[in-house]
């Protein structure tokens, strides 16, 4: 069987990294959460004192820090120079960071390689903003997930995570390089009234609509 991607895109909160954790634990895929990656370089430019809406100066740091892309028990990992960020990559001032580094297209440009690298390793799903339209445009098996921003808000407030939700979801759309689009060919899915396994349930069904292996769906 040759190795597929499934891409899942949606803004913060839409749920997509549960389904996308879910989902390949359920397939035995390789699960990459590529907005880990782009927190990964936020924290650095912390780390660093390097401010992030100073293009050169994050792009002149690209070179300098070592970003190693790894996979543990079928999660995608990341260390920066060695060291595992950690719970570090869900704090506020990486939140606040975050969009500003993801607008840089060098820094785009250096991630976006590392996740189709991921490919060679196996069968992936992997979740962020521009995997259907920019990393993977070719895969028939794009999902785009919603919810609507009050939803979206609660689920965020539950996890007890400080996250000026709009702010960032306005930045990650209005950018120049590979905005938060629905891809061509993307199905939607509004996760606003669904739990968790009624999604994967419509994923599911969208994966055999779309001829995913048998192999792989196990029917
Ligand atoms: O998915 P998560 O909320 O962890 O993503 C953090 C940020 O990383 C997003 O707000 C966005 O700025 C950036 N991102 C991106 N492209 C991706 C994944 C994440 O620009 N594929």
């Amino acid at each position: 069987m040759e190795n597929i991607a499934i891409a899942i895109d949606g803004p913060a909160a839409s749920g997509k990294s549960t389904v996308a954790k879910t989902l390949a634990k359920r397939l035995g895929l390789i699960m990459v959460n590529t907005g880990a990656m782009y927190r990964a370089v936020a924290w650095a430019t912390i780390q660093k004192g390097v401010d992030p809406a100073d293009s050169e100066a994050v792009i002149k740091m690209l070179g300098e820090v070592e970003f190693s892309c790894g996979v543990s028990d079928n999660l995608s990992t990341i260390l920066v120079d060695g060291v595992d960020p950690g719970d570090a990559l869900r704090q506020d001032a990486v939140n606040q960071r975050v969009s500003k580094v993801a607008a840089i297209p060098e820094v785009r440009e250096l991630l976006v390689q590392r996740q189709r690298d991921y490919l060679e390793l196996g069968s992936v799903v992997m979740e962020g903003r521009d995997i259907g339209s920019v990393v993977f445009p070719d895969t028939p098996f794009k999902i785009y997930i919603d919810a609507s921003e009050e939803v979206r808000r609660q689920r965020r407030a539950a996890e007890g995570i400080v996250d000026e939700l709009g702010k960032r979801d306005e930045e990650d759309s209005k950018r120049k390089t590979a905005p938060l689009v629905v891809a061509e060919g993307a199905v939607k899915i509004d996760s606003s009234e669904l739990s968790i396994e009624q999604v994967i349930e419509r994923v599911l069904e969208i994966l055999k609509e779309r001829g995913a292996p048998v192999e792989l769906l196990g029917n």
